[in-house]
């Protein structure tokens, strides 16, 4: 025999019954996205480098150390593309919009499922490959769509049962206009350049290039030094504050706790104005489970027209993690009835009247191959299935069929014609 594969370091297979949860989390995701008019878009895995480089910055952790990158093979004229996968999405759908001519008549509001790549040390929720639900509005200025966002965030975290205070909290913060930025950068720089013998390499290397960065970090001896520094919202003018408090009249108006957070930058470069994150801690140092904000300069930025944006990307992976930590994870699906056929004779018979029953919406599993009665009661019970329908040759034969409930004790049956199947499917789906 030779060597089993193995899955590459940090991508992980989803397999049942733990795929289970998964649908049942992007079903009610959608659910949700459904209520607020959100549609559905999805753009390549791949991407040219470029897209990344200019729509995330050039100096952040996702594009210096943590992107998929690779030059594709040459063509016939010896040109060979620069591609990557992609490390989030907001890119790659202001690509699309901008390609396709979407934003020209009117705002989108659009979400997205699917994997991101990042090359980071994997551990307990932080994966290379690993899941996002997203959403993006597009084209629409006022402070009300970043809190209709965030107020679609809490929605999707209360309907999947995690409760704000107790499992989970919002931060907010506002980060104004470049103009601003510039100003208190300059302010930040002189306060970094005084602590300077307290950065490590990347802190040392970024306190020019970018120095916000450097207060984002999860580094305790930098904690006094970052709590100290100049903050943004100091730095706001009228209109930032007007947006900013705009969007905190909304939240408040709507019972959306938040604490204000001013360190609060993000990852990526492409944020204005609002930002937010959703903590949760129970994971550990893995526990921003949504993050997003407003990126009013990106689409210009990549190519497009200048147009207002936010949204946010909520990891997958780690919501799971969170429903499974604090027992808000669902029950898995179980089918409506299992099928015991004890003679093969008897299948082709069988075959047609299960698809009578699905037909009749009724899930039903049948037993693979040939096997003992015993064995075959014992599957139908680890499946979970609610009946078992028993096509013995004996019903057969009176065109009958058998049905047990799995579920009560006294092991009452009955019998069913097997010519008056959507008489008696209903009783199969709802009990
Ligand atoms: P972190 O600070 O934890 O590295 P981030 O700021 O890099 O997160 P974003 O780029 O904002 O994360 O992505 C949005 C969400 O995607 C995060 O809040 C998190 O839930 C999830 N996420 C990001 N990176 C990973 C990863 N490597 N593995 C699993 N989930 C991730
Ligand atoms: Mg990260």
């Amino acid at each position: 025999m030779s060597e089993a594969l193995k899955a590459v370091k940090g991508m992980n297979d989803i397999l049942p019954p733990e795929s289970a949860r998964w649908e049942w989390l992007e079903a009610r995701m959608r659910s949700v996205l459904q209520r607020y008019g959100y549609q559905n878009v999805r753009t390549p895995i791949v991407e040219p480098t470029a897209l990344f480089v200019r729509g995330i910055g050039e100096v952040t952790d996702i594009v210096e150390k943590e992107m998929y990158a690779f030059e594709d093979r040459a063509d016939k004229h010896g040109q060979a593309e620069h591609l990557a996968l992609r490390p989030e999405m907001t890119a790659g759908v202001v690509r699309a919009m901008v390609e396709h001519a979407f934003l020209r008549d009117s705002g989108r509001r659009l979400y997205y499922f699917g994997p991101m790549f990042r090359r980071e040390r994997p551990q307990k929720g932080r994966y290379r490959q690993f899941h996002q639900m997203g959403i993006e509005a597009l084209g629409f200025h006022g402070p009300d769509v970043d809190a209709e966002v965030i107020l679609l965030g809490a929605r999707l975290l209360k309907e999947l049962g995690l409760v704000d205070g107790e499992h989970v909290h919002l931060e907010l913060n506002c980060l104004g206009e470049l103009g601003e930025r510039r100003a208190h950068r300059e302010a930040l720089i002189a306060h970094l350049e005084a602590h300077k013998e307290l950065l490590d390499e990347d802190g040392q290397r970024r306190l020019y290039t970018n120095p916000l960065r450097v207060l984002d970090t999860k580094n305790p001896a930098l904690q006094d030094m970052a709590n100290a520094a100049p903050k943004l919202l100091d730095f706001l003018g009228e209109a930032s504050l007007a947006h900013f408090n705009g969007v905190r009249a909304i939240l408040d108006a709507a019972g959306v706790r938040y604490t204000i957070n001013p360190r609060l930058v993000r990852g990526l470069d492409y944020y204005n104005l609002t930002v937010f994150e959703w903590i949760t801690d129970k994971l550990g140092a893995q526990g921003t489970v949504c993050g997003g904000g407003r990126y009013d300069g990106l689409i210009e930025q990549l190519g497009g027209k200048s147009t207002p944006a936010v949204g946010f990307g909520m990891g997958l992976e780690r919501m799971l993690l969170l429903l499974e930590e604090v027992g808000a994870a669902p029950p898995a699906p179980v089918p409506d009835a299992y099928a015991i056929v004890p003679t093969v004779e008897g299948l082709p018979r069988v075959m047609v009247v299960l698809e009578a029953l699905r037909e009749a919406g009724v899930s039903v599993v049948l037993h693979p191959g040939q096997s003992s009665m015993k064995s075959q009661f014992k599957r139908a019970d680890a499946s979970g299935a609610r009946h078992a329908l028993i096509f013995g040759s004996d019903e057969l034969a009176a065109g009958q069929v058998a049905i047990k409930s799995l579920r009560d004790a006294t092991g009452a049956q009955r019998l069913e014609s097997l010519d008056a199947v959507t008489d008696w499917a209903p009783l199969l789906r709802n009990a």
